[in-house]
């Protein structure tokens, strides 16, 4: 694969509803099923594939017959409601023109932003990834509460494509990137082939004139910039209209690329690093040390002791067999089933918390070195249970 896109390996696609629904509230389905073959020839390419699509309000409206100019929050749920079984249908039979199984999940802020809804939201996606699906996601927007919602997808795109630690987030839209004025508006407008980084001039292209059409919307699509460069992943704002709009991008397509702030590993880093409240502590033996000191995952088996309590996806240090703090990270465990399995071995981690419960106690993907680090020098012995599930 050559092109824009040629470099990246795990994708979040965001639709608008202006490009799946038409005016009068119809499918547009003909070009849906151009993108489907788009998607299908990117995952055939390797790529792994998430897509977030819009379109389940503007669905439902139509399906429901509601044609006021501006619907009350009410009506909106209701024809979100409906509209998401219509949307998810159109997704699943026009993938599976290709032989490609979808699955939905419907996402509220407290999923992406409370960790332990977000662990496990993530492993959905990477589950289903991994079985060679590709997720559908949308806001909840039929239980969504005013306060209580993105109320965009550009910005919940954002916050799925760093959850899931994608390379590259996608925009398709109306707009085909960003320029340094509206350009209905003025002349001298320069379209962006790439920004470098989202700098308060950036943001006031966004936020030019405000009669012109796609300017809210490029202002949410700032703000998706900045929730996805900040964590490592790259995003593309393209023109989605035309019948295979993904094609388009790779053969060279007009779009603005915004270039990541920092590497997805840095960023997780930082993240785990910039957690106040360390929930408790757990003390790992020699060898269970060494392991992490090369990058593998924290085992029940080399876990010594526990202090605290704290729920899965709550933030940990572990502690050397000294007792001094070597790493800090993620852990999978509540302190409840931690303690349980303390010094256990995977068979029989498995025997007591259910086969859900297979892995490690923290991850090396949650898993940041603090402190001394093991001898690296001299070749550690490594019991088979220290290689990472
Ligand atoms: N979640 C809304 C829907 O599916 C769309 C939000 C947006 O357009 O950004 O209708």
């Amino acid at each position: 694969m050559t092109g824009p896109l040629a470099k990246y390996r795990r994708i979040t696609i965001k639709i608008g509803s202006a490009l799946l629904v038409d005016r009068s509230g119809r499918l547009r389905a003909d070009w849906l099923a151009g993108l489907a073959q788009d998607v299908a020839g990117l995952k055939a390419a390797g790529r792994e594939i998430v897509i977030v699509s819009s379109g389940a309000i503007a669905l439902g409206r139509s399906l429901l017959g509601l044609s006021a100019l501006s619907l009350t929050l009410e009506q909106s749920q209701a024809a979100a409601s409906a509209g998401q079984i219509a949307l998810s249908q159109a997704w699943a039979e026009a993938l599976g023109q290709h032989g490609i199984v979808t699955g939905q999940i419907l996402i509220t802020p407290n999923i992406t932003e409370e960790r332990r809804y977000y662990l496990n939201a993530r492993t959905t996606i990477q589950t289903l990834l991994g079985l060679g699906a590709i997720p559908i996601i949308n806001e909840n927007d039929s239980v969504a509460t005013a306060e209580i919602r993105y109320g965009d997808n550009d910005r919940l795109s954002a916050r799925v494509a760093t959850m899931i630690e994608a390379d590259l987030l996608v925009l398709l839209s109306d707009v085909d990137g960003l320029y340094t004025a509206p350009p209905a508006r003025d002349p001298d407008a320069r379209h962006l082939p790439v920004v470098e980084a989202i700098t308060p001039a950036i943001e006031a292209m966004a936020g030019g004139a405000a009669s012109h059409l796609s300017r809210g919307g490029m202002t949410t699509k700032i703000e998706a910039g900045k929730i996805a460069t900040q964590a490592g992943t790259a995003m593309i704002i393209a023109k989605g209209t035309e019948n295979h709009p993904l094609a388009r991008l790779i053969e060279g397509g007009q779009h603005t690329l915004f270039e990541p702030a920092t590497t997805r590993a840095q960023s997780r880093k930082r993240w785990i690093m910039g957690t106040l409240a360390i929930a408790g502590t757990v003390r790992v033996d020699a060898g269970a040390a060494r392991a992490l000191s090369l990058g593998k995952s924290l085992l029940p088996v080399g876990v010594t002791q526990i202090t605290g309590d704290f729920e899965r996806g709550d933030t940990i240090a572990v502690l050397g067999p000294d007792g001094q703090e070597i790493a800090r990270g993620l852990v999978s465990f509540d302190s409840e089933d931690a303690r349980l399995v303390i010094g256990k071995h995977s068979e029989a981690v498995i025997e007591l918390l259910g086969s859900g419960n297979r892995g490690a106690m923290v991850h090396r993907d949650n898993l940041v070195l603090t402190g001394a680090r093991g001898d690296t020098e001299t070749k550690p012995h490594l019991e088979a249970d220290h290689e990472p599930g």
